[in-house]
């Protein structure tokens, strides 16, 4: 009786071992119906956008001469993709979740010849379409997974199966190294890695214009720190190094890769980083609640939350951690 009673413990032990450990693969289809999330018929849309396409699907936001919002406001998760431009080449900054084709809103706003590039792989910003010209985060960890320059985002980093997605296979035209600067043309932008969200999280840092695209790392809704790839420890670092970076500029704009509720264009300021990276220190050491049962919920401001894993489950070893810039 006692030896049964202990095997079927240990088989239940393992069960929720298992459980835990593939938790993501259980969770995001349960969560989801595997089918395409219809557009919402009411939205908030962001103001002086123009809109564009299929459907007026797309809004345009000129945010200078050379920069312009793409906002997806009938999209549940109100992607904001980026078109930005120097003299001789632009870059398109995500291509939104794709069930509308961005190229034609590229074409209409640029002859310059258009490089994508991904603030980090999850479908929502990869889009479906081909590119004519792919850039990529030359990262060791994505590097050894292509076959030459072929590349083909895994199931945890696109989690396109949420909507029925199959992640495509790209044609890297260009690895892009961390720190190093992208030349448009009387136009230079830094790549940082600014992991945290995805473990292939990038920012672009417009030292000129002041302006720093973040991707996911935060935009107007929550922080979201649990899906696979994520880390606590990254996206503390990756606060420090953004932080670090725009220490020259310090009225820099923020420009996240989701609008809020009320479909605005997310911008957010230093203070709100380093209001951040203090509170990642307080959950680090214990100081800060959290609330809620799976994602785990910190109140990091009045206005931003994080979503996380529960502190057992938080990892706060950096994915690299000798990087600092
Ligand atoms: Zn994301």
């Amino acid at each position: 009786m006692t030896k049964k009673f202990g095997i079927a413990l240990v088989i239940i032990v393992l069960l929720l071992a298992i459980g835990v450990w593939q938790r993501h693969r259980i969770l995001i289809p349960l969560a989801t119906t595997g089918e395409q999330i219809m557009r919402s018929e009411q939205a908030n849309l962001p103001a002086d956008g123009k809109p564009f396409g299929e459907d007026s699907y797309f809004y345009i936001v000129q945010l200078d001469e050379r920069t312009f919002a793409i906002a997806e406001p009938y999209a549940w998760p109100r992607n904001v993709n980026y078109l930005i431009a120097g003299t001789d080449r632009a870059l398109l900054l995500d291509a939104g979740v794709g069930f509308y084709d961005i190229r034609p809103v590229v074409k209409q706003l640029t002859d310059l010849p258009v490089t994508f590039i991904p603030s980090h792989l999850h479908y929502d910003h990869t889009g479906q379409g081909d590119y004519e010209r792919i850039a990529l985060v030359d990262l060791p960890h994505l590097r050894e997974r292509a076959t030459g320059d072929a590349f083909t985002p895994n199931w945890g980093e696109h989690l396109g199966v949420a909507e029925g997605l199959e992640p495509a296979t790209w044609n890297i035209d260009e690895w892009i190294k961390p720190g190093s600067e992208i030349e448009l043309g009387e136009r230079r932008l830094t790549l940082l890695f600014t992991p945290g969200h995805t473990d292939n999280s990038i920012s672009l840092l417009d030292n000129a214009n002041n302006i720093m695209f973040t991707g996911d790392y935060m935009s107007a809704g929550s922080i979201s720190a649990y899906y696979p790839g994520a880390s606590m420890g990254d996206y503390l670092q990756s606060a420090r190094k953004i932080l670090r970076a725009s220490a020259g500029n310090p009225d820099i704009e923020f420009r996240g890769a989701h609008a809020g509720e009320d479909g605005q264009l997310p911008i957010k300021s230093r203070e709100d980083f380093a209001v951040l990276r203090d509170q990642l220190i307080r959950i680090k050491d214990g100081e800060l609640k959290s609330t809620g049962s799976y994602p785990r919920i910190y109140a990091i401001k009045e206005d931003v939350v994080m979503q996380a894993e529960p502190r057992w489950l938080q990892d706060w070893s950096p994915t690299y951690p000798d990087d600092e810039d």
